[in-house]
């Protein structure tokens, strides 16, 4: 008899789970059920939508039916898992028509992502509050600009909130960006390093307000206003960018353990604590590689990884996931920012004392016509003298560099290899001394 797969949740994480289950095991039977009524698209180029970079939502959508139908795959879409029972091995689920169906499976993977949260606020339930995580919140910011909305108010400064603040920007609204920490981008940049993409932006017209948490919304059914800091401000359109929650009820209710960070606990198999039951993606947490503690780090990158060994694992092969970095990068605007391994705040946090080296240099040779500013900051374990982590911001050429350190993290590199590091030079393509060579370098006089 074939192997019965079944995944709950069909985007990154799931789809990467079933493509890798196809490779291992040419024979299963490997059901995806998912609630939304897309699947398979891309969450990441939703802002590049609303911003105009990219024609249509459709065009976001990166596994089509005949991918499903060339990997034979049984898609169940706008059915939702109610429960899952892992005594019988079975999950119940009801489709949009309110149809009941029991499905079976010897491996089942759980990767029901994350979900939009706005803390409990006072008038949160109004209506008019808009999330941006799904092609339907898309179409219908998309529509609130086309009826006419001029001003915007978006809450939140981490990366998301940012992309969708320029991708309004650049549709001709007024933006403000309101954030209850004193910097933006707090879980991706030092204080030092955000101070630079906070001032790039007002400079481009975002209005950002740190330090001013959101205590109300204001309007009878419909939000007209926000009360944050003790200021009052007014707009057509809100935002809400305060961040995700792992989606985790189905696996609670079926025994399933969460870890530390209030997300689901895998081994390094993807395995949850229930023979069978893996879970993947942002609805799980994950290892640090650093600290080796549990963190949460909801990337698509993590997502299609930890889907990969899933998928393999559950298909009878075999596969380890080893930890994640952090690693991420944004375009806002012309700028490119990028962060891998710890920042020094959360070195700091970890207990790990650290130094720094902070350099500013240029993408191309000095005299080269195009060459743009990139600043690196790289963060060393002073003890141990092991990269730990950098931030970099710069007009180009962040993303290869941002990799570049993450492969020196997970090598445990000290520093002092990365100073010495055989790197390549033309007048076009970079500048004579590599700015991670000469951030290196600046770590190592300080330790000097
Ligand atoms: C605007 C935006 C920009 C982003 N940009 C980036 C980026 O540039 N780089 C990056 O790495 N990451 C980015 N991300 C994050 C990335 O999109 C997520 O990490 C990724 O989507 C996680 O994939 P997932 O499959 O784990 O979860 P999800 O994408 O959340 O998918 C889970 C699916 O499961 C469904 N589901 C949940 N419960 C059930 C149930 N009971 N029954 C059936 N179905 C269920 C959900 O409805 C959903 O469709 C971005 C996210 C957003 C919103």
């Amino acid at each position: 008899m074939p192997r019965r797969i079944v995944i709950i949740g069909a985007h990154a994480a799931g789809m990467d789970t079933a493509s890798a289950a196809r490779k291992t095991d040419r024979t299963a039977e490997i059901t995806l059920i998912a609630d939304e009524k897309y699947v398979g698209y891309s969450r990441c180029g939703l802002p590049f939508v609303l911003g105009g970079q990219i024609p249509s939502f459709q065009s976001l959508i990166v596994f089509p039916p005949a991918f499903f139908q060339m990997m034979k795959l049984d898609l169940k879409t706008e059915t939702k898992v109610t429960s899952i029972n892992t005594a019988n091995k079975t999950v119940e689920t009801t489709d949009k028509a309110g149809k009941t169906e029991n499905i079976p499976y010897d491996s089942l993977i759980i990767a029901t992502g994350a979900s939009p949260f706005t803390p409990p606020i006072k008038g949160k339930e109004k209506q008019g509050i808009h999330s941006l995580r799904t092609l339907e919140d898309g179409e219908k910011i998309d529509k609130a600009i086309k009826k006419g909305a001029k001003t915007a108010i978006v809450m939140g400064a981490g990366l998301i909130g940012l992309e969708t603040a320029i991708a309004l920007h650049e549709r001709g609204l007024k933006v403000t960006v309101v954030e209850l920490l004193p910097q933006i981008l707090p879980a991706m940049l030092d204080a030092d390093m955000a101070k630079m993409v906070q001032e790039m932006l007002q400079q481009k017209g975002i209005g950002i307000l740190t330090g001013k948490g959101v205590e109300e919304f204001l309007g009878a059914e419909k939000v007209i206003g926000i009360v944050a800091g003790g200021e009052h401000f007014n707009a057509d359109l809100f935002i809400s960018a305060f961040g995700v929650k792992a989606n985790t009820q189905l696996a609670v209710n079926a025994g399933i353990t969460l870890g530390e960070t209030k997300c689901i606990k895998t081994n390094a198999k993807m395995e949850t604590n229930v023979k069978d039951v893996y879970a993947v993606g942002d609805c799980t947490e994950s290892i640090h590689i650093v600290t080796q503690k549990p963190t949460v780090a909801q990337f698509g990158t993590v997502a299609v990884r930890q889907g990969k060994v899933a998928g393999i694992n559950a298909a009878g092969g075999y596969a380890l996931f080893t930890g994640v970095l952090g690693s991420a990068v944004s375009r806002l605007f012309d700028t490119d920012v990028g962060v891998t391994g710890l920042t020094e705040f959360f070195a700091q946090k970890a207990g790990i004392e650290t130094v720094t080296g902070t350099i500013a240099s240029k993408t191309k040779a000095d005299y080269y016509p195009g060459a743009l500013p990139i600043k690196v900051k790289l963060v060393v374990e002073k003890e141990s003298q092991r990269i730990i982590g950098a931030q970099i911001i710069g007009g180009e050429e962040v993303t290869q560099r941002i990799n570049a350190i993450s492969f020196a993290i997970q090598k445990q590199m000290t520093v002092r290899e990365l100073a010495k590091a055989d790197t390549a030079y033309a007048p076009p393509l970079c500048e004579t001394w590599e700015p991670l060579v000469l951030a290196a370098e600046m770590v190592l006089m300080k330790l000097r």
